[in-house]
């Protein structure tokens, strides 16, 4: 039998790929500020900045854009949305919202008051802005492995049960739910496993504390669940997913992400108070509950996508197109945050490039380099990222990461060969690579707004930049 894990569908449309050279790429580099979140598309061949919203949709769900139903109230969309998450999750409330953050904002609003905790294996980014800018905190508690790239957990999204249980012995009255993140996106896509799901969800409940999921990735999550966790195996993606969302009390989605679509965010409740308080808020700032900021095609669409995201032979494919660039790279020697994870492949900039000091930004480098090099857009996860200015340099990140996420159905196994023999033509001339210099930043998220400039490799490193 052929052991090519094929890509399980063919291609009907067609979007060209912007071809560019090295000169151009040079120029548009230097235009951007030497920060990639400011080139354009038209500049980039291969765009692994980010797998939301970016993926492609299949002749089905187009098709179902076509027939969505753009009533203002009571949309036929919403009832077909509604039946597949019910039929999928349990669910009581199914709130469509525009996107995930939307949906976290509104949760937050209506389940915690000032001073509340939310404990989570891993708050996202916009999660943990929310919580904290509705007066509470957010605290992580995933597994200690999850900090050390080389370590080979197969599970390092797991939520530290030890921790989570004095924390909610400790401040117990405080604690507003347990948040469960799945995948663990900040983490490197790593998975939760299914028993460390049910043990955090049998502490919340045993506490008396709401369990919630974080959902944007969950079919990803569950087929690394089929694939890594013992006894497991023979069960179908799509009843491991059923038997996750039966332990939550409810759950926020980007649908960005598995939900196959280019917008859309789920709110899901099992609490009838809840739930009403939510929908008058969504009234407030997404929209009529039947459509909650989107329209009744996006609706349709996603209802779609969120049946065929539980496709075998599609979770199959997509996880191994990630492993597949993750060897690549892995026989090569580039250094990797192990093992391979849902969504994305992560380099170890700070391994990758030992030479340049972290406060000058060795994930920035390289992703700049991998743009030059091939016009492929990666992201640094890291000092310039989730640094803090200092006295004399940045304090740096945990990790100096650069980021590389797979859109779903988007790209062949011929464009992975690209990027392997681009991240390899870095990775042979890495000693070379210098650092750069920060000429303008916002106080806040200066990631994506930042200046840089290039320092000369021969520059011995410098502190007090
Ligand atoms: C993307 C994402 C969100 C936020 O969703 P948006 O649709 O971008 O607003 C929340 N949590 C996780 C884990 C995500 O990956």
């Amino acid at each position: 039998m052929a052991r090519t894990i094929i890509e399980p569908f063919r291609i009907k449309m067609t979007e060209p790929l912007p071809l560019t050279t090295r000169p151009q790429r040079e120029r548009y580099l230097a235009d951007a500020k030497f920060n990639v979140f400011k080139l354009r598309a038209s500049q980039i061949t291969i765009d692994l900045l980010t797998d939301s919203g970016t993926g492609a949709m299949s002749a089905a769900q187009w098709a179902a854009m076509m027939t969505g139903d753009e009533t203002y109230a009571g949309s036929e969309s919403f009832y077909q949305l509604e039946a597949v998450v019910r039929d999928l999750t349990g669910m009581k409330h199914v709130i469509p919202t525009h996107q995930g953050r939307a949906s976290e904002h509104i949760l937050f609003t209506v389940a915690l008051k000032p001073g509340d905790v939310v404990l989570a294996n891993a708050h996202f980014d916009t999660t943990r802005a929310n919580v904290e800018y509705l007066g509470g905190v957010a605290q992580d508690l995933v597994i200690a492995e999850a900090g050390d790239p080389r370590n080979e957990h197969p599970f390092k999204g797991n939520i530290d049960l030890n921790r989570l249980e004095a924390e909610l012995r400790s401040r117990g009255d405080k604690v507003a739910m347990v948040l469960m993140t799945i995948t663990n996106n900040r983490g490197g896509g790593q998975p939760v496993s299914l028993a460390n799901l049910k043990a955090a969800h049998e502490l919340a409940h045993r506490f008396g504390k709401l369990f919630f999921l974080d959902a944007a990735r969950f079919a990803e999550n569950c087929w690394l669940i089929k694939q890594r966790e013992p006894g497991q195996s023979s069960r179908s993606a799509r009843e491991i997913a059923e038997e996750i969302f039966g332990l939550a009390d409810g759950f926020t989605m980007s649908c960005k992400k598995d939900g196959l679509v280019n917008i859309g965010g789920l709110l899901c409740l099992n609490d009838d108070a809840l739930a009403d308080k939510a929908r008058s808020l969504l009234i407030l700032t997404e929209g009529f509950p039947t459509y909650g900021g989107l329209a009744g095609r996006d609706l349709a669409a996603l209802a779609q996508g969120l049946t065929e995201v539980l496709d075998e032979g599609y979770l199959e494919y997509r996880l191994a197109s990630v492993r597949y660039f993750f060897n690549l790279l892995d026989r090569l020697g580039v250094p990797l945050m192990r093992p391979a994870g849902g969504h994305a492949v992560y380099i170890d900039a700070a391994q990758f490039a030992p030479q340049i000091p972290r406060w000058e930004y060795p994930g920035v480098s390289l992703v700049n380099e991998l743009y030059l090099e091939g016009g492929v857009r990666a992201v640094e996860v890291g000092t310039l990222m989730f640094g803090r200015p200092g006295a004399l340099h940045d304090e740096p990140a945990a990790l100096d990461l650069v980021r590389m996420t797979f859109p779903r159905r988007t790209y062949t196994q011929s464009h992975v060969d690209y990027l392997g023999e681009v991240v390899g033509s870095v990775f042979e001339r890495r000693h070379r690579l210098a650092g750069l210099n920060i000429t303008r930043q916002s106080p806040i998220l200066r990631a994506f707004t930042a200046e840089l400039e290039p320092l000369k490799a021969e520059t011995p490193a410098q502190g007090g930049r």
